[in-house]
């Protein structure tokens, strides 16, 4: 936190109830770039409990009207918005490398996934289908329909600093919601880069509402008597708090929390594209998705072969800047974020796993000023290990042998989260069985764990999530609750159950 800015930084506001303003406490905090932590990205705001407040009760006084515009005309302002993010993908995908490390393509790739979620979401503006269903009674209608909650609260995270605001914001007010959107601390510009365009594209002041700052901010969102639900995509241990601050007040609460992934790899499998699907998905977002490969089963029959294969093209991945259109792989978001790798590479070693690549920071010439860290590959990693049960949220990739299917299913299987898994066979019946028997909320066959599209729901089990998902048209299930409406025209009591004709 400094209130010493830098003469060239830009700083940005809050967005509460239609204005961009300062916080009330007058601090503010820098946003640097992970590639070069010399470069100040932007100023933000350190906002407090009270900026939060205010933000809530604007949007608690927005959503009287906002519940009463029809779907449809709710959906055109999003179809503006994602007409306006579609102009400035190009701009979006460079702030985001910059303030948080992801090469350009990938960046692009996460704008383009909340141009996608905004317009999916603008669809349901004509659809939002309830139920009409036969009553028991003669002269009598029975139906359903969604309604909006009030005030929704977004705490993100800096992974996918636009596309997960997005699966959020998008379908809340789409539904008829109002919205207070707290981001990571590591990536405010790319929250406001999203919150002007709705501005711009006609949300209606208080509608939504943008509070940076740390968890101080987090806490009232999930405390606060007016906000209805709490949308929250982080760590377990976080959404573990945010879970417990928000159950005395009986909010719905969405959580979409941390992976341990896995890839398995059958003795029949296509090996290149094994090899391929494990790169991307082990270093695409330098091993930083929640959905990131981070381990890989394989047969023993091909165990060597693919581990040669697969440690030669890690050790040839180009580590660098982000913006040069050359890197393959950016740097760790943060410094602490780095300091969690480096620290899991230790541990690794002394659980006696075999280091085929990397391992080591990258420190001189074009890293020297970034959290840079070599793609890291261990081998003969026992399944209990640390680093095959923890997420590490880095470039690190964990490869375990196995003799069978039913083995490599119970590995897959063996750890506290439940978010995705893939099989690489030609098999159908291998496919099928496995695609049936990992406890996971997404599955993939001859693919990565990574890759989802917008229109099927996405989130996990067990310690990865609560049971809501989002996107597809599950995201409205969280973002509205049901009425069930009857229209008794027969002119008398009928009485439910009871009265027969
Ligand atoms: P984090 O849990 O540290 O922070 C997430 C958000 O919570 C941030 O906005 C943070 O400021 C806020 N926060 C922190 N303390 C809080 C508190 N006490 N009360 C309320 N809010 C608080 O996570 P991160 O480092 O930003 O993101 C990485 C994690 O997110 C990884 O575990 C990753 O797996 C997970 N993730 C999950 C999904 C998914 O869909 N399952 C997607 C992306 C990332």
């Amino acid at each position: 936190m400094t209130t010493n800015v830098p003469a060239s930084a830009a700083i940005f506001n809050n967005f509460i109830d239609g204005a961009w303003v300062s916080s009330r406490s007058g601090q503010l905090f820098e946003n640097r770039s992970p590639a070069d932590n010399r470069q100040v990205v932007g100023v933000f705001q350190q906002s407090t409990a009270d900026d939060a407040t205010a933000a809530i009760e604007a949007a608690a006084r927005a959503f009287e009207t906002w519940r009463l515009v029809p779907a449809p005309k709710r959906a055109e302002i999003l179809f503006r918005a994602a007409q306006l993010i579609v102009e400035r993908k190009e701009p979006f995908a460079r702030d985001m490398t910059r303030e948080m490390g992801k090469v350009l393509e990938e960046t692009r790739g996460d704008v383009q996934e909340a141009i996608d979620m905004t317009y999916f979401m603008a669809g349901e503006g004509r659809r939002q289908y309830g139920q009409t269903v036969p009553s028991e009674l003669r002269d009598k209608f029975a139906m359903s329909v969604r309604q909006p909650l009030g005030v929704t609260a977004m705490i993100t995270p800096w992974n996918f600093p636009m596309a997960i605001p997005s699966w959020k914001i998008a379908p809340a007010l789409v539904c008829g919601n109002t919205v207070v959107f707290k981001p990571s601390t590591l990536t405010p510009l790319s929250a406001v880069n999203f919150v002007k365009v709705l501005e711009e594209a006609g949300v209606p002041a208080g509608v939504v509402n943008l509070v940076t700052g740390g968890p101080d901010v987090g806490t009232v969102l999930a405390t606060h008597d007016q906000v209805k639900v709490v949308s929250f995509t982080g760590s377990t241990a976080v959404g573990r708090t945010v879970n417990q601050h928000a159950a005395p007040g009986f909010k719905k609460v969405h959580l979409e929390m941390g992976g341990k992934n896995v890839v398995l790899i059958m003795d029949d499998a296509q090996l290149e594209l094994a090899v391929e699907g494990c790169l991307w998905g082990g270093f695409g977002t330098t091993g930083q998705r929640c959905t990131a490969a981070s381990r890989v089963v394989v047969h023993e029959k091909v165990y060597e072969t693919f581990l040669r294969e697969f440690t030669a093209r890690a050790s040839a991945l180009r580590v660098g800047d982000g913006l040069d259109e050359q890197s393959q792989v950016g740097p760790s978001v943060s410094e602490a974020q780095l300091q969690t790798v480096m620290s899991y590479v230790e541990i690794g070693k002394q659980e006696g796993a075999r280091l085929m690549t990397g391992g080591r920071r990258l420190t001189s010439g074009a890293h020297a000023h970034g959290w840079f860290h070599e793609p890291t590959i261990f081998a003969d990693v026992d399944p209990q290990m640390r680093i095959a049960q923890e997420e590490i949220f880095g470039p690190v990739v964990s490869v375990m042998r196995c003799r069978s299917l039913d083995e490599a299913i119970a590995i897959g299987n063996g750890v506290a989260y439940g978010l995705s898994a893939s099989i690489y066979t030609r098999d159908v019946n291998t496919a099928f069985t496995a695609m049936r028997d990992l406890y996971t909320g997404i599955f993939y066959v001859n693919a990565p764990t990574i890759g989802a599209e917008v229109h099927l729901p996405f989130g996990g089990t067990k310690a990865t999530g609560n049971g809501h998902r989002e996107a597809g048209t599950a995201a409205l299930d969280v973002f509205s609750e049901w009425k069930s409406i009857y229209v008794d025209f027969s002119g008398r009591l009928q009485r439910a159950q009871i009265d027969t004709e």
